[in-house]
């Protein structure tokens, strides 16, 4: 295995800890799932019963209480022993809005029981299929009737959904043409959806290119208890947004940990696989494209360890935070076409689980932002160039 070199701290009993619960979850297993399209439920059930899925729940509700570094770790390690954090990391971040914001008797109702296992709320609903990244124009409308609102409207790529118990929603309040600024009038709530699937909320599960339990939804009358609303009516896409440096940060060190798995696999295969009766690696063609990813996924490391440190000393690093996430979603990229490449033919063989991992990885260039977007928002609000958009 490739020697971790960048971590500031080694995180050992961490990663070991986390180790001994991805590793019984073999090659097998997720080949199984990836062929069937199904939700890995036991690799999620035993991560959430050993406690890892809690880790930025507060001791006092039953969590664990780590920092942002440490649970990158977690994510990290997830991923780097060959699973697939895309089918838990929700589990993970989706209640820190709750964390934050909520009232104490949601932080009462809810956080215990996810941490017990009991619930999980996993699943965040914000894209929309006609307005995308554009997220203030969204359309989804929930009005306020007495003690409930009423909330109509349609989300793509909820995530998880199915899986979930509880899903976070962001709908507008007051529409677009009454509110000053664009981004406010946006509202945030908790949906029960266990009894609204197939009444108010229709699901229409998305097939796609990684096996992810995405989803359609169309939402026609749901009654949400005013109760259910995180914070002040209007203020919801600050709440969300609040949570996104974490969120990045999070998915920045799923993608250190693909990238180091495509270079562990590139760099054995390299030292062991002979043509022309000699090691592929001793080939500088092929030994260099690997040596050069593994420069590139230790550099996204510091970034991520540095944006995380920022994190959980409670500085603003919204900056660092989304350039954690370009420098390892690029990172995991590059090492995934150079492992695919020294893999030669093999590389498209699914028993190697290297073109699984490379659809996997791909996604982070796309979600849960795109590139473009991160680019531009450096350009904004760091460089202080003209808004692009
Ligand atoms: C598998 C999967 C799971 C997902 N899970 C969730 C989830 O759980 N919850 C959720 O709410 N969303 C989820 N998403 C949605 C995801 O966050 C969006 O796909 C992503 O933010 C991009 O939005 P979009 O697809 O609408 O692309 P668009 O906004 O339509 O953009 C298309 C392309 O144009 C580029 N672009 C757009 N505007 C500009 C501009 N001004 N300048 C430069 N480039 C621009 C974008 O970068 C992108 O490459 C998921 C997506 C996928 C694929």
């Amino acid at each position: 295995m490739t020697q971790q070199i960048s971590s500031p701290h080694a995180f050992t009993e961490l990663r070991d800890g986390v180790r001994a619960v991805v590793s019984q979850f073999d090659s097998r297993y997720w080949q199984e799932i990836d062929d069937a399209r199904t939700f890995p439920e036991a690799f999620v059930k035993a991560l959430t019963d050993a406690g890892w899925l809690s880790a930025l729940i507060p001791e006092e509700y039953g969590g664990s209480n780590l920092s942002l570094t440490e649970a990158s770790v977690v994510m990290e390690e997830i991923n780097r022993a060959g699973g697939n954090s895309g089918a838990c990391h929700g589990q993970m971040y989706v209640m820190g809005c709750v964390v934050r914001h909520g009232s104490d008797k949601q932080k009462q109702d809810l956080l215990p029981r996810i941490a017990r296992g009991e619930i999980r709320m996993q699943s965040m609903a914000v894209t929309e299929p006609t307005t995308g990244s554009d997220t203030t124009r969204l359309k989804t409308m929930a009005v306020r009737k007495g003690d409930h609102y009423v909330v109509s409207g349609q989300k793509v790529w909820t995530s998880r959904l199915q899986h979930s118990d509880y899903m976070l929603l962001l709908a507008r309040t007051t529409p677009l043409a009454e509110v000053k600024k664009k981004s406010e009038g946006l509202s945030v709530f908790l949906v029960d959806v266990r009894s609204e699937i197939g009444k108010t909320i229709t699901v229409r599960p998305i097939r796609n290119m990684v096996n992810h339990e995405t989803n359609e939804i169309f939402i026609d009358g749901l009654e949400i208890p005013v109760e259910n609303r995180i914070g002040e009516e209007g203020k919801g896409l600050k709440y969300i947004l609040d949570g996104l440096n974490a969120e990045r940060i999070l998915i920045a060190a799923e993608c250190i940990g693909d990238g180091y798995w495509f270079i562990d696999r590139a760099s054995a295969y390299a030292k062991e696989r002979v043509v022309f009766d000699r090691p592929i690696g001793q080939n500088q063609g092929v030994q260099f494209p690997i040596a050069r990813a593994f420069v590139n996924v230790e550099a996204a490391s510091l970034m991520r360890y540095h944006a995380a440190a920022m994190f959980d000393a409670g500085q603003n690093c919204g900056a660092q935070a989304n350039m954690s996430k370009l420098l390892a979603a690029d990172a995991s990229w590059e090492a995934a076409n150079v492992c695919m490449q020294t893999h030669g033919g093999f590389g498209f063989a699914s028993e190697y689980d290297i073109e699984r991992k490379f659809r996997e990885t791909r996604l982070y260039q796309v979600a849960p932002i795109s590139t473009n977007l991160i680019l531009s928002y450096l350009g904004e609000h760091v460089l202080g160039m003209p808004r692009s958009y």
